[in-house]
């Protein structure tokens, strides 16, 4: 299922020991922790804020919290899932969404994203899936076909690839922030959702739109991880605890 990231190669990638390799000779080693890093150096320089340590570490801390349990829990509900699936999450970050549905649904999980630090975490808290290091921006580093569906979590988005990589039947689910998500700490955004249907209009039918919304109570320490863990500079503010409101719009299509 993965084929090789080097450019105008892509031929299958075949596990030998500790290592995959394609048939030219391209070869990744397989980290301890079981994930596999096929960033090109063409790939090093776009790396984000958002992926710092503080980032995901902050990140998860909120995820042990409980306050995306009903985020999650939406999603689930959406794609609705069996162990017959074969599920990419396509900006994984620390792995906690795949996961976790992975777990509940039984489902075979694969999980890429472009920062090093959240795959290491994300191959050492859920082992039962696979774990890539790639730039999934410019490229999958997975064969045609391959998945029966793609999530995109408050991440990049690559429509082209997204449709390549899923099979026939395959579904694709989007979940963009809302426009109160965070309003207490950044105030109202925009509605992405329109925007986002047209750019994938001409490769994916819209089956199901939906909000999920849930607020928290945090204490200091955790409105400091919500303000790291999220890309866009916000006002300069004293960090004091109070509650904050998690919302994001789910696009299903098919
Ligand atoms: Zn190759």
């Amino acid at each position: 299922m993965l084929v090789c990231p080097v450019r105008d190669c892509h031929l299958p990638l075949v596990r030998d020991n500790r290592r995959v390799a394609c048939e030219r000779g391209h070869s990744f080693d397989i980290a301890r922790s079981g994930y596999i890093n096929l960033l090109q150096p063409q790939d090093r320089r776009s790396r984000k804020p958002g992926d710092s340590n503080a980032a995901i570490a902050g990140r998860r801390r909120l995820h042990d919290l409980g306050v995306t349990a009903p985020l999650l829990d939406a999603i689930s509900e959406m794609i609705g899932r069996s162990s017959d699936d074969t599920v990419l999450d396509a900006g994984c970050g620390d792995g906690f969404y795949l996961g976790t549905l992975a777990r509940r649904f039984g489902f075979s999980g694969h999980g890429v994203d472009i920062s090093v630090p959240a795959i290491e975490i994300a191959a050492k808290q859920y082992p039962e899936c696979s774990w890539i290091v790639a730039n999934a921006d410019r490229f999958l580093p997975c064969s045609d076909d391959s998945f029966s569906l793609v999530i995109s979590i408050t991440a990049r988005m690559n429509p082209a690839e997204f449709r390549r990589v899923l099979g026939k039947n395959g579904q694709l689910l989007i979940a963009l922030p809302a426009p109160d998500d965070l309003i207490e700490l950044r105030g109202r955004g925009r509605d992405r959702t329109a925007r986002t249907v047209d750019t994938f209009l001409r490769d994916f039918a819209l089956v199901k739109q939906t909000r999920v919304t849930t607020s928290a109570d945090l204490d200091a320490a955790a409105v400091r991880d919500v303000l790291n863990s999220v890309y866009r500079p916000m006002r300069a503010q004293p960090v004091e605890a109070t509650r904050v409101t998690f919302s994001l719009d789910l696009l299903l299509f098919r």
